[in-house]
């Protein structure tokens, strides 16, 4: 178990992302973090690295840029970022917490196993840090993004969860839903959804006649679980939170394998 309840203050809280260091978002998450302590180091990407997943960058060296106090940008991925951190940039003391994100765009269902956010949190699981992914779900691209909706529910979120005693194999993955702060419907403590995967892949041609590709945007699929999940708390506008562990075992299977290869 981690320490509990984690005092948040006066804690040293690391917050990263996978939007880069320039990301509104970010901006979002470590005022929340400075609400509860002036111990707020920032280590984020120095691009865009939404779809990174758990990555590390192993073949091409890593370079740190300091920009201010405490905060500095990494040319890697955010597992790389919360590494990093950890190992050289905070190395005299350890962060007691790992704030990531806010993500632009929701994490929920099978997005989780490509998203740089979650994988940060991830990532400093396995370095024996208490951690929570923040996303705030949007609309088109036309509509705004309710940032006041992650800025004003994630304080209430991070004081509920530090009061909880969690495994130290267990990361918690926070949406929040595309609408205005005071028109949310509460929070739900659901399971990760599922939905069928529908990546879209566009073919198109260069000035030099040489074709290329873009992965698209996912239309939405099927879903694949009807019981209550992450995608209905988000679609009844509600705040979701998820408890995931890294340990990806199926136990089930496991027993039923043990027996077959008796
Ligand atoms: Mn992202």
């Amino acid at each position: 178990m981690f320490k509990h309840p984690l005092e948040l203050s006066g804690a040293r809280i690391l917050v990263t992302n996978d939007d880069g260091i320039d990301a509104p978002g970010l901006r979002v998450l470590e005022r929340v973090a400075q609400e509860f302590s002036a111990d707020v180091w920032v280590v984020a990407p120095e691009t865009e690295q939404s779809g990174a997943g758990h990555s590390l960058t192993l073949t091409r060296p890593l370079r740190h840029r300091h920009l201010s106090g405490q905060r500095h940008a990494v040319n890697g991925s955010p597992t790389d970022c919360v590494l990093f951190a950890i190992a050289h940039i905070m190395r005299g003391q350890k962060p007691d917490l790992v704030l990531s994100g806010v993500n632009r765009g929701g994490n929920l269902g099978e997005d989780i196993t490509y998203s740089g956010t979650v994988a940060a949190a991830m990532e400093a699981t396995l370095l024996g840090v208490p951690a929570i992914a923040f996303s705030q779900v949007t609309g088109t691209r036309e509509q705004p993004i309710h940032w006041g909706t992650a800025e004003r529910h994630a304080p209430d979120i991070l004081r509920l969860l530090t009061s909880v005693a969690w495994p130290k194999d267990v990361f918690m993955n926070v949406n929040f839903p595309n609408r205005l702060a005071d028109q949310t419907t509460g929070v739900r403590i659901v399971a990760q959804g599922r939905r069928e995967s529908n990546y879209s892949l566009v073919a198109l041609t260069d000035p030099r006649g040489n074709d290329y590709y873009w992965i698209g945007p996912q239309r939405l699929g099927e879903l694949l679980r009807q019981d209550d999940t992450d995608y209905h708390a988000i679609e009844d506008g509600a705040v979701s939170v998820t408890p995931l562990h890294v340990d990806l075992t199926h136990n089930e299977t496991l027993e039923k394998l043990r027996e077959a290869f008796e």
